[in-house]
């Protein structure tokens, strides 16, 4: 298996590039120790895109997306100035989404962990806390509500009946908005696929979600995946109704292994299940397009934005960011060992007790607060 890869770092808006850094510093460290060769290219994008090439994701970013064998992201947009430009312009939809769309993005895999250490960063009660949770949530991309035609807002003429004795009906002009759920059975099939997969490497439980008892694609969904279980006898597979596992992660999270959820509903849950971590500046994210060869291209960035409140003040966690390029190890590049083991730096740092200010409290007094920097240092260290 080949040694070298080509990474396309794109930092981003806000906390993008402080967070970065650390990533950056963190993969250099994972190179020297495991004789890897990163080639990281560092290209602008979103806000950052606009003022350099007057757009959200210039050519030369993407065909450097193009040349790369992995995107590693930071965030985009700014809420001041989002406002200021056409939607269609603006960087999550011409950034993001236009990323997810070129490289076919139709997996987002999301880890969600809360170490015994940060229990008190979690809003629920420890006894619901177990040993920790540890869930990998599972997200159809590119399929679903959020892309199935028709999508549009129309006018429409309401009846509205008249409380006279003619029994009239005035037809009332007003508008209506339309989106259309649709998947198919291939679709459905190779995130299915992934979910088992992960599983297997895990602790071989897939729960997988939908509402079968109003959606037809509910039904077809639990029958697709109903099929694709029968191909990984060793992972248990559970379907548990969407309303249901909303209410179970908060309930028992420590039942859930992989979540496997089409788009709406793993945006919904997976930003549920964050919660539960404490932080949006521990996790990370992976999104995963075609396999060419022995390599996967994906996309690997944090499960925050840009957090503008706190950009440029050495106060952001880097966790998320440096935990998505072990992602970008172990799915892209298959480096297990090099993933494991910014992993293992990250838990050793907090075991340490180093905490950026989001996953601080005074009442843990072993407890050293850090900057992003530190933060960073102290990982790539214990790399
Ligand atoms: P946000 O995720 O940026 O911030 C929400 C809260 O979480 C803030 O209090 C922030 O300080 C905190 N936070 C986030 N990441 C953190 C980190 N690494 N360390 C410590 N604290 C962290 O969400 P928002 O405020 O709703 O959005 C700000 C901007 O980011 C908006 O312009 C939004 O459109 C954009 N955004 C981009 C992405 C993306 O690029 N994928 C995702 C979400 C939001």
């Amino acid at each position: 298996m080949s040694t070298t890869f080509k990474i396309a770092a794109l930092a981003g808006d806000g906390i993008g590039p402080e967070v970065m850094r650390e990533a950056i510093k963190v993969l250099r460290a994972v190179e020297k120790k495991f004789s890897l060769n990163f080639q990281i290219t560092e290209a602008p994008v979103g806000w950052a895109g606009i003022d350099a090439a007057g757009k959200a994701l210039p050519d030369a970013t993407l065909a450097l997306c193009r040349q790369s064998d992995a995107i590693l992201f930071g965030s985009v947009g700014l809420p001041d100035r989002d406002p200021t430009i056409p939607k269609e312009e603006r960087p999550e939809r011409a950034a993001l989404l236009r990323i997810r769309k070129e490289f076919g993005l139709y997996a987002n895999l999301r880890p969600v962990q809360l170490p015994k250490a940060l229990a008190h960063a979690c809003p629920l009660r420890p006894e619901r806390q177990g040993d920790g949770i540890d869930i990998l949530v599972v997200r159809e991309l590119t399929g679903g509500m959020y892309f199935g035609q028709p999508k549009k807002t129309e006018d429409y003429f309401h009846e509205e009946p008249q409380v006279d004795a003619n029994a009239t009906v005035i037809m009332k002009r007003c508008q209506r908005a339309i989106d259309t759920m649709v998947y198919t059975t291939p679709e459905i099939e190779r995130i299915a696929h992934v979910a088992f997969k992960a599983a297997a490497l895990r602790r071989k439980k897939v729960t997988s979600i939908d509402k079968a008892n109003v959606l037809e694609n509910g039904v077809l969904w639990r029958d697709v995946v109903t099929k694709i279980a029968r191909q990984y006898p060793d992972v248990q597979l559970e379907h548990m109704f969407v309303d249901n596992g909303a209410m179970q992660l908060m309930l028992k999270p420590t039942q859930f292994d992989v979540m496997l959820c089409e788009n709406m509903f793993g945006d919904i849950l997976s930003d549920e299940a964050a919660a539960l971590a404490g932080s949006l500046g521990m996790l990370p994210s992976a999104s995963l397009g075609k396999a060419t060869g022995e390599l996967t291209f994906g996309f690997y960035e944090p499960a925050g934005g840009t957090a503008p409140d706190i950009a440029g003040k050495n106060l952001a966690n880097p966790i998320a960011q440096i935990l998505s390029t072990a992602l970008m190890l172990r799915y892209s590049f298959g480096q297990n060992a090099a993933a494991g083991a910014i992993e293992a730096a990250v838990g050793k740092a907090i075991a340490a007790g180093l905490r950026t200010g989001d996953i601080y409290t005074p009442a843990d007094t072993s407890a050293k607060k850090v900057g992003t920097r530190e933060m960073g240092d102290a990982i790539a260290a214990a790399v």
